[in-house]
C-alpha cells in the first residue's frame, strides 16, 4: 500500500519536503495542506512587490496547486487549514477556509512546516499595526501604498523591517524606522551596523535606536521619550516566534526556546510526525545549544532532509549558522555564525579582525570598500562568526566563510583559499584570504592586535599613540592624542620617537602591520591597531549613537525594549575614545 503522507504548510519546507518525497517515491500518496489561497510562493520577494520593485504578483507565484498536481501529482489544498490532529489515530483534520467544510484524513506520515507568527507586543493601539508575512499581506500594504500615503513608521529594524523601509522609501513615502535596540541589524556588531543606519539616513529614512513605541493611534505613534510621530502606515516587524499551535495540539515536545523540539531527522516526540523551518528548534552551529533561526535556506534544506528520512534514507546532522544577508540601498551586509557582542555576552573566548578590503583590484574601475570582520577561537582558529558590510561582494565573502565553517576550515586555514581571481571580480589575495593572513598572524603570535575598545585603556596606561599614515590622512582625521610618523618616514624617525610602547595606527590595519613589525623588530615594545582609523572611527560613531539615545527614557513595558545588561553589552562593543 502506498505511503500515505500529509504536509501542513505549502511554503518553503513543506514545499521542498513534498516535491523531494515526490522524487524519492514515486507512488507516495503526498496531500498538501495550506490555510492561505497561494502554495510555493516567495515571501521573500514580498517587501519588493509593495514598493513596486517587483511590479507583477504572478512572479511571487512559484507554482499553483494545478501545476504541481501537473508535475509531481501532489494533492495540494489551498484555502484549507488543519484545525486537529489526532497523533494516536494518525489522523488529521481539516477545515475549508472558504465554506467551513471539516474532513479527517489518516496518515502514516506527518509534516509539520507551518512557520512562525509576527510577534505582536500588548502595546495600546497594536491593532493599526500591519504585519508582512503573506501574499495577502502584501496584497493589502499594496493597496495602501497605491493610495499615496505621506508618511510611514516600521517598527523594528531588522532584516524585514529594513527592507520594508527602503520599498515604502521607493514608492515615495516618508519613513521613520523605530528600534528599541540601539542599533539596527542587532546580529551586527556596532561598528558594522552605524554603516547600515548611516546608508539609512543618507537616503532620507529617519531612524529611532533605543527607543520603544508605548502607544500605535491610527495617526501614528508615541515613543517611550513622549514624542509622537505622524504616520498614515504603521508597519511592524519586530520579529517572530516559532508557530506551535499544531505541535501543542498532537502533544508534540516543545523546546527550551519554545520551538518544535526535533531530532536529527526532523522527527519530533512523535517518530511519525516530522517538523521543519520557523516552527523547530535548530542546533546551533558555534555551540551545539538550541536556537532559533527564521531562514527560508534553512527551512528548504530541512524539507529535502526530512523527506529523505521518511523515504528511508540517513540524515546528516546539519547545524544552523544563521548565515543572513540583506540589501539596505546601495549597501549590501551580511554575517554568519555569532557576532563579537554574543560571544562576549556568552564568555566564549575569541580573538576578532577587522579589514577594510576593495571588493576588486583597485585599477580596475568601480572598486568600493568593504567592512569585514572575523572572529575565531584564539587557540585552535575555528571560525566562530564573520561579518561583512559593503556594496559589492559582500556575498561572495560571507559565503565563502560560512563554507569555511561548515567545512571545518580554520579562520587561518582562510589564507589557503584558492578563490576564483581577475581583475573585475577580486584581488590575486582575496579579502577572504586576507583574513586568513590576519587571523594567521594572531594566531602565530606575530601580531599582536588592539582592539578599538582596548585603546583608551592602553592610552591611560602610558602608551604613545602612532598615526603612520600620511600628513594628509592624519590632517583628514586622527585619534586624538595621536602623534603622525608616515610609515616611509619611521626608518628615519626611530631615534626621535622616544621610548614607547607603542599604539600604532593607520587607516585599515596594513601600513600598521608593517610599523609594528618595524618598531618590534628593532626592541620596541609595539601593538597595531586592529582594522585601523577605519574601524575605529566606525566605533566612535556607533558610540555616538547610543550616547544620543542613551538620553531616551525607555519604559519597561514593552516586551523587545533592551535589558539595561542589553544595552551596556553594546556599550561595551564600541569605543571608548582616548585623551
Ligand atoms: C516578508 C518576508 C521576507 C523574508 N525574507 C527572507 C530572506 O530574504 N531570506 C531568508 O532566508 N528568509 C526570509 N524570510 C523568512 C523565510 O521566508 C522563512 O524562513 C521561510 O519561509 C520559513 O519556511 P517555513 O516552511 O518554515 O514557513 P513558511 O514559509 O512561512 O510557510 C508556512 C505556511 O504554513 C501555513 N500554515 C500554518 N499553519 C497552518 C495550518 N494550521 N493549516 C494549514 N496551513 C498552515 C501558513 O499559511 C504558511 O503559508 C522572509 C520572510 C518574510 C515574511
Amino acid at each position: 500500500m502506498p505511503r500515505r503522507v500529509i504536509i501542513v504548510g505549502g511554503v518553503a519546507g513543506g514545499m521542498s519536503a513534498a516535491t523531494r518525497l515526490r522524487r524519492l517515491e514515486s507512488d507516495a500518496e503526498i496531500t498538501v495542506i495550506e490555510r492561505s489561497a497561494h502554495v510555493s510562493y516567495a515571501n521573500c520577494g514580498l517587501p519588493y512587490f509593495i514598493g513596486g520593485v517587483i511590479e507583477d504578483e504572478e512572479d511571487l507565484l512559484l507554482q499553483t496547486p494545478a501545476s504541481l498536481h501537473d508535475r509531481f501529482r501532489l494533492d495540494v489544498r489551498v484555502d484549507c487549514e488543519v484545525v486537529d490532529i489526532d497523533a494516536a489515530a494518525k489522523t488529521v483534520t481539516t477545515r475549508s477556509m472558504i465554506d467551513a467544510t471539516q474532513h479527517t484524513l489518516p496518515y502514516d506520515q506527518l509534516l509539520l512546516s507551518p512557520g512562525a507568527t509576527s510577534l505582536r507586543p500588548p502595546i495600546p493601539g497594536i491593532e493599526h499595526v500591519r504585519s508582512l508575512r503573506t501574499v495577502e499581506d502584501a496584497e493589502s500594504l499594496a493597496e495602501i501604498v497605491n493610495q499615496h500615503p505621506r508618511s510611514a513608521v516600521v517598527i523594528g529594524a531588522g532584516f524585514i523591517g529594513l527592507e520594508t523601509a527602503e520599498n515604502l522609501s521607493h514608492a515615495g513615502i516618508g519613513v521613520t524606522v523605530v528600534e528599541a535596540a540601539p542599533q539596527v541589524l542587532t546580529p551586527l556588531d556596532a561598528e558594522l551596523a552605524v554603516l547600515v543606519l548611516e546608508e539609512l539616513r543618507a537616503h532620507g529614512i529617519s531612524v529611532e535606536v533605543g527607543v520603544g513605541v508605548t502607544e500605535i493611534t491610527e495617526d501614528g505613534v508615541r515613543l517611550a521619550t513622549g514624542r509622537t510621530i505622524g504616520a498614515d502606515l504603521v508597519v511592524g516587524a519586530i520579529g517572530v516566534r516559532p508557530d506551535i499551535s499544531l505541535a501543542e495540539m498532537a502533544g508534540l515536545a516543545i523546546g527550551p526556546l519554545g520551538g518544535i523540539k526535533v531530532n536529527d531527522a526532523y522527527q519530533t516526540s512523535d517518530p511519525n510526525i516530522y517538523a521543519v523551518g520557523d516552527a523547530v528548534e535548530k542546533t546551533d552551529a558555534v555551540n551545539a545549544a538550541s536556537s532559533l533561526v527564521a531562514l527560508a535556506n534553512i527551512a528548504n534544506r530541512q524539507g529535502r532532509r526530512a523527506a529523505d528520512h521518511i523515504a528511508g534514507r540517513a540524515v546528516r546532522p546539519a547545524p544552523s549558522l544563521g548565515t543572513a544577508i540583506v540589501k539596505v540601498f546601495d549597501l549590501v551586509a551580511a554575517m554568519t555564525g555569532w557576532s563579537e557582542r554574543r560571544l562576549r555576552a556568552a564568555g566564549v573566548p575569541y580573538r576578532a579582525v577587522h579589514s577594510h578590503p576593495f571588493n576588486h583590484a583597485t585599477y580596475y574601475p568601480g572598486a568600493t570598500r568593504l567592512a569585514l570582520k572575523l572572529l575565531f577561537d584564539p587557540d585552535d582558529g575555528r571560525i566562530l562568526g564573520a561579518q561583512a558590510v559593503g556594496r559589492e561582494g559582500v556575498d561572495k565573502r560571507i559565503d565563502v566563510i560560512a563554507t569555511a565553517i561548515s567545512g571545518g576550515i580554520t579562520a587561518d586555514g582562510l589564507a589557503d583559499l584558492e578563490l576564483a581571481y581577475a581583475p573585475p571580480f577580486s584581488s590575486a589575495k582575496d579579502p577572504v584570504n586576507m583574513l586568513g593572513y590576519m587571523a594567521e598572524n594572531v594566531l602565530a603570535g606575530d601580531c599582536d592586535v588592539v582592539e578599538p575598545t582596548e585603546v583608551a585603556g592602553l592610552v591611560a596606561s602610558g602608551w604613545t599613540l602612532l598615526d603612520v599614515r600620511t600628513e594628509r590622512e592624519h590632517a583628514a582625521g586622527a585619534i586624538p592624542g595621536s602623534r603622525n610618523v608616515p610609515v616611509d618616514r619611521l626608518r628615519e624617525e626611530l631615534v626621535n620617537l622616544g621610548p614607547g610602547p607603542f599604539l600604532v595606527y593607520c587607516e585599515v590595519g596594513q601600513r600598521g602591520h608593517t610599523a609594528t613589525a618595524l618598531l618590534q623588530d628593532v626592541g620596541f615594545e609595539a601593538r597595531n591597531l586592529d582594522g585601523g582609523y577605519a574601524t575605529w572611527d566606525a566605533a566612535r560613531r556607533a558610540l555616538e549613537v547610543v550616547t544620543a539615545t542613551a538620553s531616551n527614557a525607555i519604559r519597561r513595558d514593552r516586551t523587545d525594549v533592551p535589558t539595561r545588561g542589553e544595552r551596556d553589552s553594546i556599550e561595551a562593543a564600541v569605543l571608548t575614545p582616548g585623551p
